[in-house]
């Protein structure tokens, strides 16, 4: 019997544009730097051999006490960052480059053009791309699920058209306010369309932009593809938020799931049970570091 194994690659796993072109601007700055430090303003990506390959070149994180001149550069990444952190940065006197992600800043202004009114901005609230987002405006309330939207728009309606915001316990007025709701761009496609019924089922009078990037549904909706996988190897950073909403979905429709960081991680696995294996990988995962697990589990 032919024991060979088959691999599948889900499409759109891996870097997205957004992260490839971050971390592409900083290795040339780093390269072509003669005088001064390169900071960047928070982890490019939650990776860690992102974070030694830019700690190899020199790059190294902003800290509260890291001493900034003139010569330096700072760089801010692709989640974005709030107004307020980028006018306290220009105040250090050195050189930013913004790296920000163009389809993040669209989030922003659509923030910006809808910042009179309310906005419900759908994520998780201690993700750097929604601390950046939640700069833009005073009037944001960040659900971080279906259940808290519930109950948002039962807060919000206690007493008639003035109600309180549970989570902020900010004053919400939503009587003839623009109501807009957007979402972070790495959110679960469930999640928005459980947040579309809600409001439909709740009568709520919301404006809904569907700002999940493209390169974020061509990676949730690439895992359909390894849903008749005998195991699913998911591969990225403990701490990157989208690795864990791959890792979770999947483990939702199967039983062998893995979530590994890198090729060396493979030995805490056991694969030989299974033949045909699937492999997804969240946007801070390089294209390498998928090549390497392929090859050794075709090995294995
Ligand atoms: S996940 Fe999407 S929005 Fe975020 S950096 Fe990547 S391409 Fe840009």
């Amino acid at each position: 019997m032919d024991r060979r194994r088959e691999i599948i690659i889900a499409p759109g796993a891996g870097f997205c544009g957004g992260v490839e072109s971050a971390l592409g601007k900083t290795l040339r700055i780093a390269k072509n730097k003669k005088n001064g430090h390169i900071f960047l303003d928070g982890e490019l990506v939650h990776n860690r051999e992102v974070g030694d390959r830019l700690r190899g070149q020199g790059v190294q994180l902003l800290e509260e006490n890291s001493k900034v001149c003139a010569e330096d550069t700072i760089i801010i990444r692709a989640h974005g960052i709030a107004p307020q952190r980028r006018s306290h940065l220009e105040h250090l006197g050195c050189e930013i480059v913004d790296c920000t992600c163009p389809l993040v800043r669209r989030i922003s202004k659509i923030i910006e053009t809808h910042g009179d009114g309310q906005i419900i901005l759908l994520g998780d609230r201690n993700h750097a791309e929604i601390e950046g987002l939640c700069g833009h405006s005073k009037n944001i309330h960040v659900c971080e699920s279906p259940i808290e939207l519930a109950q948002f728009i039962d807060g919000v309606r206690q007493n008639g058209p003035i109600g309180k915001n549970i989570f902020n316990n900010k004053c919400v007025n939503f009587a003839g306010a623009d109501m807009v709701l957007l979402c972070q761009s790495t959110l679960d496609m469930d999640f928005l369309a459980a947040a579309r019924n809600l409001c439909d089922q709740k009568n709520f009078p919301v404006k809904i932009f569907d700002t999940i990037c493209a390169a974020t549904k061509r990676r949730q909706l690439g895992l359909q593809r390894l849903e008749n996988c005998d195991a699913v190897i998911v591969v990225g950073g403990k701490h990157s938020a989208n690795t864990k909403r791959l890792f979770e979905k999947m483990r939702r429709k199967m039983a062998a799931v893995f979530w590994i960081e890198n090729a060396g991680d493979l030995a805490e696995i056991n694969l030989n049970p299974h033949r045909k294996i699937g492999i997804a990988a969240g946007a801070s995962t390089p294209r390498d570091v998928l090549g390497s697990i392929h090859r050794k589990i075709s090995k294995k």
